[in-house]
């Protein structure tokens, strides 16, 4: 059985509009589908509008929203919640002006290395989308300032990068407690992206279930066995639920697919039989 609780549409940086990525989603046979675009529901309204076509997809709320712990950028995923209630309209209001002082920061320093214009190439970039360093990204190869893609975010947007601002997201509790507040579940999204030591990412974790916290991605397109495992162990000493997302954003060699197996997975805790059953029903 399939189910995706992370993925991205053209609300965020995703490549597939919602519906498009509904259609994906009903083609691979996903049953369980939650579109969790970056700081931004709108993906998420568009396909509630259409779900009804894609009768054997199942659809959940979503969110991925940013936030900051312990002088990083950490991801938390929020699922099931009411985005009407007041809430997620705060954090919704809060995170899109971060981004936009964000935007604002990048396009002052790529302006003081020579790029001038960068803020407003960047916004007619993202268009409707949530303004990211893709757009400067964009931005700088249409301009000829680099050659492509990985060259803007190597040279100017990358760690380490002048384009790599990132105080301005609030604090990891405030953001789960956001998600809480509005009825929904609070995942910590791809836990070793961080990269981090083990003890670093257990007291992340620690910190995360402190906060209200409830279920770990567990579960991702691009995870070895071994991963899984680590991640389940973690998962089940904190009693943290387990949850499953792809975290795709787009078609690519070494993307992955929409859709996760759930059958690569041993556990006793996880957070996808909340809404299976709907799923079974639909
Ligand atoms: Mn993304
Ligand atoms: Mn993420
Ligand atoms: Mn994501």
């Amino acid at each position: 059985m399939l189910i995706d609780f992370h993925t991205h549409s053209t609300a965020s940086d995703g490549a597939l509009t919602p519906q498009e990525l509904l259609a994906r989603a009903q083609a691979r046979g996903v049953s369980l589908l939650a579109i969790t675009d970056h700081d931004t529901v709108a993906g998420y309204r568009q396909a509630l509008a259409v779900c009804q076509q894609f009768p054997t997809v199942s659809l959940l709320s979503g969110v991925e929203l940013s936030c900051r712990w312990s002088g990083t950028t950490i991801h938390v995923v929020g699922l099931g919640m009411d985005c009407d209630h007041r809430a997620m309209r705060e954090a919704l209001s809060v995170l899109n002006a971060a981004r936009i002082k964000r935007g604002t920061t990048i396009g002052s320093r790529l302006a003081s290395r020579g790029f001038s214009g960068a803020l407003e190439g960047a916004l007619a970039e993202a268009g409707s989308s949530q303004l990211g360093r893709p757009h400067f990204a964009a931005w700088m190869v249409k301009e000829g300032h680099v050659k492509d893609h990985q060259t803007a975010f190597h040279k100017y947007l990358g760690q380490g990068k002048p384009g790599d601002v990132k105080a301005f997201w609030p604090e990891l509790a405030e953001v789960v407690q956001w998600i809480v507040a509005a009825g929904g579940t609070a995942v910590l999204a791809h836990p070793l992206k961080y990269k981090y030591t083990r003890m670093k990412l257990r007291r992340l974790i620690i910190d995360f279930a402190a906060a209200g916290g409830t279920a770990v991605e567990v579960l991702s397109g691009r995870q070895t066995p071994e991963q899984v495992t680590q991640l389940q162990r973690l998962a089940d000493e904190f009693e943290l639920l387990a949850s499953a997302g792809s975290d795709f954003h787009r078609d690519g060699p070494y993307n992955p697919e929409l859709g996760v197996e759930l059958r690569r997975l041993d556990s006793r805790a996880a957070l996808w039989q909340r809404w299976l059953p709907a799923a079974e029903g639909a």
